[in-house]
């Protein structure tokens, strides 16, 4: 119960504060123990029958409805929420009390909440990034921050999770559960954790006497020791799961865009202790030899996966790793490289060569039987242009409702809260998006989610 409602409650219910007995010194303990105790439990009873009537009422009225589960989509049908939990289905278009209030969607096609699982929610592709990590503050970060995720929600996505930052988005996914930002539901990983001179080296490219030894603290690890404390640090910063560069990656300012970084002692000692932790291990990888050492050693999740080999696919099929192929992210790179001094000399060629293959790798991956899950790589590109991957999805064989299940249950089941997002029926969360085209027909409709509700509460309409 917020603030708001306790006053509101005071406000509907006066006789509670009125009616608190004076009692004269003479009057026994015991009857003033008994008559407190009455006024005590009369107070909780209607404290509660009060927060239930609360709730507000909403019922949307939705023309086709994608609910995550079904492979059918349902027309004309009602979406009952209270407060901010879904608690019922029904055909045909209900009307409820003259309290309830509708929300006439019958034109539009209405989905679960959407859900990227890569995402960079303190930057945005742009030539002077590189230049930040010197001019920039933490506050500097944080309020661009606020922006994209503000852009994020507005397309649709409900809820996200922030696979590395320098730490800004555990802050900012407390302030939007808080209520001071607008933006989705933020998992986050705090700072990944990366080897000396591996991809997510705070340091790279730096002139020598800058660089120094991050150490585990700022996640740079070397050895199974260091790999633990890494873990527990950001366990201890407040991060809900665990990022690891196991290969080199595309936009770090280092040769290789696809060596295996870690030793198996040291994916194995991360895996192992974040999960001691109840956290999951999400591993950055383009290089199949690195990929192998993180899917054996347990990771949930492998990102961008590029040049993933079909020995690497069994292995995931076998050990059930999911893949997150960030098919967005490759063709933006690839698209930049072109630009003359986009990016530095040493990520040109790393971005001509990876970029492109992701999507058929997807494919492939896709073919086989990989679990994929869906996750774009927002901030290598801008915020706000999610939905797109959809399109590259669908482009290469997933047919769209399996992409659109890759954006909502599975998404849901890979961050454990298959209970209460993902999906619409009773008892989940009311995060309710709306298209205009139904996307069975028209997948580009993505790219303008036009009605956003989160928690129960409207974004966008
Ligand atoms: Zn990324």
């Amino acid at each position: 119960m917020l603030r708001g409602d306790i006053s509101r409650f005071f406000e509907s219910h006066p006789l509670v504060l009125y009616s608190l007995p004076l009692y004269p010194s003479f009057q026994s303990l015991k009857s003033f123990i008994m008559n407190l105790l009455k006024l005590v439990l009369s107070f909780i009873f209607a404290f509660v029958l009060s927060a239930s009537s609360f709730a507000q009422q909403t019922i949307i009225h939705a023309g086709t409805l994608i609910d995550g589960i079904s492979d059918e989509p349902r027309s004309q049908v009602s979406i009952l929420i209270s407060g901010n939990e879904i608690t019922g289905i029904e055909n045909g278009f209900v009307s409820g009390t003259a309290d309830t209030k509708i929300i006439d969607l019958s034109e539009k096609t209405v989905l679960p909440g959407l859900i990227d699982l890569h995402v960079h929610l303190e930057s945005e592709t742009d030539p002077k990034k590189y230049m930040e990590q010197f001019t920039f503050d933490e506050a500097d970060f944080a309020f661009r921050s606020t922006d994209y995720a503000k852009r994020t929600l507005m397309a649709g996505f409900t809820t996200v999770r922030e696979l590395g930052g320098s730490g800004v988005n555990n802050s900012l996914r407390d302030a939007i559960n808080q209520g001071y930002v607008d933006g989705p539901r933020v998992i986050s990983v705090g700072k990944s954790i990366a080897t000396t001179g591996g991809h997510a080296d705070p340091t790279n490219g730096w002139k020598q006497d800058l660089m120094g030894n991050p150490g585990p603290r700022q996640g740079v690890i070397n050895g199974v020791a260091e790999a633990r404390q890494a873990v527990r640090q950001r366990y201890k910063n407040g991060a809900d799961h665990i990022k690891i560069t196991a290969t080199g990656g595309v936009l770090s300012v280092a040769k290789s865009g696809d060596a295996p970084q870690f030793f198996m002692d040291e994916v194995n000692a991360i895996v192992e202790t974040a999960s001691q932790y109840g956290m999951h291990v999400a591993a950055h990888a383009h290089g199949a030899e690195g990929m192998k050492r993180a899917v054996e050693a347990g990771v949930l999740t492998i990102e961008h996966g590029t040049h993933m080999t079909e020995e690497v696919m069994d292995l995931m099929i076998e050990k059930g790793t999911y893949y997150i192929p960030t098919i967005s992210a490759g063709k933006w790179v690839a698209e930049k490289a072109k630009v003359d001094g986009y990016y530095p000399e040493l990520v040109v060629p790393k971005a001509l060569e990876i970029g492109p293959k992701i999507q058929s790798t997807f494919e492939k991956a896709y073919k086989r039987g990989v679990k994929i899950a869906f996750g774009t790589d927002a901030g290598v590109f801008p915020h706000g242009l999610n939905g797109k991957e959809f399109g590259y999805m669908t482009e290469v064989g997933m047919p769209a409702m399996e992409a659109i299940q890759s954006a909502t249950t599975v998404a849901a089941t890979v961050l454990g809260l298959q209970d209460q997002i993902g999906s619409i029926e009773a008892g989940k969360m009311a995060d309710i998006v709306a298209t205009d085209a139904n996307p069975l027909e028209d997948i580009s409709t993505f790219e303008t989610v036009s009605f956003v509700m989160k928690d129960g509460k409207v974004y966008k309409q």
